[in-house]
């Protein structure tokens, strides 16, 4: 049975760990490695199955193929951040290994996200025989297999998509962000991309907004167009999308601290010197911030992440919505962690299962929406994700 190397013990590492332990007959040994082994240790202990753990830096490639030689998984499940995307890659290209991530590279030195350099990894991944799943967190992941379920069951043709993200959650810090503060920090900040009729149309940071009513008593709020990377993979993927947007609400508060951090100098990722030495701002400013971790026990509301899909089925238009709705405290309650980190290691371990359990299967690098949602939106539901579908 398999064995899976898990890598990266933040907060999403925490919650695929826990996952993957729930699922005897999928993961039959887990390994979880990190930079900080205590941090992989102190997960280990909340869980009743041994886990094994290890060191490792994750941008080393020969330590990473001595690790993998050592414990042989049959999947690297990479939760550390984008910058080892693809130092992780060549470890499996190199030890021949299926791979699975959740968020696309982004090099260290510039606050620009792209599948280019990851898809260009495909010829190599199909001519050693393994697969690379990109992306299977909830956005992208979720966001995308929702598409492909909406294609699959409701539409002949997917003209608009909006992808709306919630987090109606209140941690009560001043200002934290839910995930690692230097990747949100980065997307946040950068200007805002959307597709339009072949073109890609690009906007100020968080110029554009709009009011959306959320449903299950989460209400309205107002949300505003980023570029997020799913929008990449899906338009290339699915050509009919004539329009592709994505959507994220943030508090007022939020807001008005970014605001001032930015104005201030920082959120910049270039270095400037302190006292002879090399400072990166906004590494700094995530060595200040509360660790996203430590926001587990003081999270209280929901998250509301789904798809406003627009479309033609039988020669007729239709507007359909689909969405999940996820308890801060009973994520916490289950795996010690937020709605965020929950909402991304319960995706990350379900297509670990279909790349191990051979649901979803092939040789080269892809994305979630090439594959039959049907298998993943089933089991959905059953680790901790129900989902809701409505025509409008
Ligand atoms: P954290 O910062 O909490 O965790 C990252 C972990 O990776 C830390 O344990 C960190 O170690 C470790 N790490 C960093 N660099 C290295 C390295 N060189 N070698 C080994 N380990 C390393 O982040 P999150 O858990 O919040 O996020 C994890 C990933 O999930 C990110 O890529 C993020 O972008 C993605 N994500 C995806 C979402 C989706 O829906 N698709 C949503 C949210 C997050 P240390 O503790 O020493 O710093």
């Amino acid at each position: 049975m398999p064995n899976v190397l898990i890598i990266g013990a933040g907060g999403v590492g925490q919650v695929v760990t826990h996952k993957c332990a729930q699922v005897l007959e999928v993961f039959e040994t887990i390994c979880l490695a990190s930079r900080n082994i205590g941090k992989c240790n102190r997960i280990a202990a909340q869980i009743s199955r041994p886990i094994r753990t290890a060191q490792v830096d994750a941008d080393d490639v020969g330590a990473l193929v001595s690790l993998i030689q050592t414990e042989k998984p049959d999947l690297v499940l990479n939760v550390a951040l984008p910058y080892q995307d693809l130092h992780i890659m060549d470890a499996c290209l190199e030890t021949g290994v299926h791979y699975l991530d959740t968020a696309n590279y982004e090099p260290p030195d510039e606050a620009r996200f792209c599948y280019r350099w990851q898809w260009d990894y495909y010829e190599r991944f199909r001519d050693r025989g393994i697969m690379a799943l990109l992306g299977s967190g909830f956005d992208p992941g979720v966001t995308n297999v929702f598409c492909a379920w909406a294609k699959k069951m409701h539409f002949d043709e997917i003209r608009e998509l909006d992808i709306i993200d919630c987090n109606a959650g209140d941690h009560g810090q001043p200002f934290a962000t839910n995930f690692n503060p230097e990747i949100n920090i980065r997307e946040v900040t950068a200007p805002g991309r959307y597709y339009q009729t072949g073109v890609w149309r690009k906007t100020a940071p968080l110029s554009v907004s709009k009011e959306f009513d959320f449903p299950e008593g989460i209400g309205q709020k107002k949300i505003y167009l980023m570029y997020h990377e799913e929008l990449e993979s899906l338009t290339r993927y699915m050509p009919g999308i004539q329009q592709a947007r994505f959507w994220m609400t943030f508090s007022d508060n939020y807001l008005k601290h970014l605001e001032v951090l930015e104005n201030v100098g920082m959120t910049r990722i270039d270095p400037v010197i302190y006292e002879g030495r090399e400072v990166v701002p906004l590494k700094f400013l995530k060595a200040l911030l509360p660790d996203p971790g430590s926001l587990g026990p003081l999270t209280r509301g929901r998250t509301c992440i789904g798809c406003l899909i627009k479309g033609v089925k039988d020669g007729k238009e239709k507007q359909y919505y689909i969405y999940n709705i996820c308890d801060h405290e009973k994520a916490f309650k289950e795996v010690g962690s937020q709605a965020i980190s929950y909402t991304t290691g319960v995706p990350a371990m379900i297509g670990a299962m279909m790349v191990l359990t051979g649901k979803w299967s092939g040789k080269g690098v892809f994305n979630m929406e090439q594959f039959d949602p049907e298998p993943f939106m089933k089991e959905l539901p059953r680790y901790g994700l129900p989902w809701t579908e409505t025509i409008l």
